[in-house]
């Protein structure tokens, strides 16, 4: 099986590769059925305070009930989305959702909630970013300080200079800021230096592995002397938080307190 490209040149399909592409191909089709139909929701995971236990926020992770079916995570879908463009779209959806979940538990009473949100390079690079943002704040009438947004080093490497300028804007505007998944990249930590942060969320590979300990410890105390408030996600044990306790981590998230749960389920866990 062959095929002439763009270019002229003779490509050779063997049957397994014909199988990835028809399969991605389907997959993609399917995304964007996804999308115009809109057929995700939102589920939330309650992030604490290591020192109270209180719930001060949550973190929104996108679900879709048609690519669980299919034993697709969210983690390939969302990257389908950014290799095709399409996470502009969806990223947008995302964010409108989030906050008009926030602005219903903010009405009913949990006035200080803040959400998390996660955000994709692309959706970062996009022009007018920071005025994106203002926009949606506006539209849901909540306050820049209660909306936190999750970009990873893969973001901020891309573009360093247009990092700093965007950083600075969502700053102006109030909003937080946090790497996630850090330590998992390569970006260089004399960035944490330029870059407007709030916080750094130590990835869950550290923080389940007893072998990676003294690394949470050091993001933690290296966090702190940098301004900067430390979160650490996927907290399963008991005694996973003690340690992040005695070592002065500011939050933490994970299955040891709640998974991600629809907006209904979740809300026991909020004060007034
Ligand atoms: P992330 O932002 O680092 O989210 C944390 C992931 O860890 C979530 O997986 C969450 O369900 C899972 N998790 C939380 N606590 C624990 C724990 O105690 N143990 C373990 N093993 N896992 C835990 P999820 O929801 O499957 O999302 C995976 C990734 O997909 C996210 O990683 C994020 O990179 C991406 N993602 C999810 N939702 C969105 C979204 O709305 N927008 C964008 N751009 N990306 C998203
Ligand atoms: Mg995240
Ligand atoms: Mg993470
Ligand atoms: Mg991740």
């Amino acid at each position: 099986l062959h095929f002439v490209d763009t270019k002229n040149k003779i490509k050779f399909f063997n049957n397994s590769m014909l199988g990835q592409l028809s399969g991605k191909l389907n997959l993609e089709s399917k995304l964007r059925k996804a999308i115009s139909n809109k057929e995700f929701k939102l589920h939330y995971q309650p992030q604490l305070e290591c020192k109270t236990n209180k719930v001060v926020g949550v973190e929104a992770l996108i679900r879709c009930q048609k690519f669980r079916e299919c034993g697709i995570s969210p983690e390939e879908f969302i990257s389908l989305a950014e290799e095709t463009g399409m996470i502009l779209e969806l990223g947008e959806w995302i964010i409108d959702a989030a906050l008009k979940q926030l602005k219903i538990w903010h009405n009913k009473g949990y006035n200080n909630l803040l959400i998390s949100i996660n955000i994709a390079p692309q959706q970062f690079q996009q022009d007018d970013f920071a005025l994106k943002i203002e926009q949606l704040l506006q539209k849901h009438q909540i306050e820049a300080k209660y909306l936190e947004l999750e970009i990873t080093e893969r973001t901020v490497i891309k573009d360093v200079n247009y990092t700093v300028e965007v950083l600075n804007e969502l700053k102006k505007l109030g909003v937080l800021v946090s790497i996630d998944d850090f330590g998992t990249g390569y970006s260089s930590l004399e960035y944490l230096n330029r870059f407007a942060l709030d916080k750094l969320k130590i990835d869950k590979s550290f923080v389940h592995n007893n072998n990676n300990l003294k690394i949470v410890k050091t993001i933690i105390v290296m966090g702190k002397n940098l301004g900067l408030e430390v979160v650490a996600e996927g907290v399963e044990t008991q005694q996973e938080l003690e340690f992040l306790i005695n070592n002065n981590c500011n939050y933490y998230q994970g299955y040891y307190f709640s998974k991600p749960k629809k907006a209904v389920e979740v809300e026991k866990y909020f004060e007034k």
